[in-house]
């Protein structure tokens, strides 16, 4: 299979890329990932991307931005691209199914996972309490009691959806103030579900067959507790899904993919948007733009090929003639 432009990970940068790289005609083939649509679509609501007076579902939002470059001949496949060959022209891209896709251009739109505690306990409580996805479980908690750990945008965002379902939520936050929004701030603030356990981190995550507590350490005076719950949602950021680009794009300490500020990596013809390059803004906004960026970059980047092969062929055929 070949395609001009092959975009891997179909969040709001790679659909947006598609769309734009859509409607220079260049039918780009996304690669969709493990997780379609990106981690807006396990975002409830979205409240900040302009033109939603009332918000919108994150799951609307990416399957709209994804309907709408399809309308110009976006092509979706869900596999995992598990190789790339950036050594030849074109690109080899081998997929988890062994399939073979070749690309003149590549954009890099693989996002960020949810950052894990990293506690004795998580692991083995993977979806039988511990989950990183409220709109994805949250209805399971119904009547519950669960903690959700981080002081920033999404644990406030997620903690208060889940107070949809929830009796009662622990916010659990290694200072005694958060870094999320002032106006999400306040909402939690006058939750009555909600309450806080300031300063402190989640040291254990405990139980058998599922979660039944938590054992929490207060970081100023050292002492442990263990707290009662049914459910723990860690949402302590965020890191970059480029283990697969390492030794072939340049990448930063932390793994992010290092840009030009123009979307270009260090490999001519491989651009690189979003979540995975941008640790500072990260937002569905933001990332939509890089994609748009990506999308124009890549197809900007075809043409000056194509003058070039030309340009060449002629001269070859004129010394020919000469
Ligand atoms: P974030 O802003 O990086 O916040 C991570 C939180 O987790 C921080 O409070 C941090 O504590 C805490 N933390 C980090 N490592 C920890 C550890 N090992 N143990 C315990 N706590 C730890 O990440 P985010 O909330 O996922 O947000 C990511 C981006 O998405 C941000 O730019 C955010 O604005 C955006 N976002 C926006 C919205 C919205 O606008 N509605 C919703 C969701 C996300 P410290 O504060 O002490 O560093």
């Amino acid at each position: 299979m070949h395609s001009q432009v092959v975009i891997i990970g179909s969040g709001p940068a790679g659909l947006t890329a598609a769309l734009y790289a859509a409607r220079a005609s260049l039918e780009p083939l996304v690669v969709r990932g493990l997780q379609p649509g990106g981690l807006i679509a396990t975002t409830s609501e979205v409240e900040n991307y302009p033109g939603f007076v009332e918000g919108i579902g994150g799951f609307e939002l990416a399957d709209n931005i994804e309907k709408q470059a399809a309308r110009f001949g976006a092509q979706y496949k869900d596999a995992l691209i598990t190789k790339i060959d950036a050594t030849q022209r074109p690109f080899v891209l081998t997929t988890d199914g062994d399939e073979t896709i070749t690309a003149d251009a590549l954009i890099i739109s693989t996002g960020a996972s949810p950052r894990k505690l990293g506690v004795p306990g998580e692991e083995r409580l993977a979806n039988r309490g511990v989950s990183y996805c409220a709109t994805c479980d949250g209805f399971f908690f119904r009547g519950k009691k669960v903690v959700v750990v981080g002081g920033g945008n999404s644990a406030l965002d997620e903690g208060l959806f889940l107070t949809r379902y929830v009796d009662e939520l622990i916010i659990i936050h290694r200072r005694d103030s958060l870094r999320a929004d002032l106006v999400l701030q306040d909402r939690v603030f006058s939750n009555p579900k909600i309450r806080f356990i300031w300063d402190s981190t989640v040291e254990e995550i405990v139980g058998e067959e599922k979660v039944t507590a938590v054992r929490v350490k207060n970081l100023k005076t050292g002492a442990t507790e263990e707290v009662a719950v049914d459910g723990v949602f860690p949402y302590i950021g965020h890191i970059p899904n480029s283990s697969l680009f390492q030794g072939i794009v340049n990448l930063d300490s932390d793994g992010y993919i290092l840009t030009d500020g123009r979307t270009r990596t260090s490999v001519p013809g491989i651009f690189a948007a979003g979540d995975v390059v941008d640790h500072v803004y990260r937002q569905a906004i933001t990332s939509a733009a890089q994609g748009c960026q990506a999308g124009m970059e890549a197809a900007w980047y075809l043409a000056e090929q194509e003058h070039v092969a030309k340009k060449l062929a002629e001269a070859g055929n004129c010394s020919h003639l000469g």
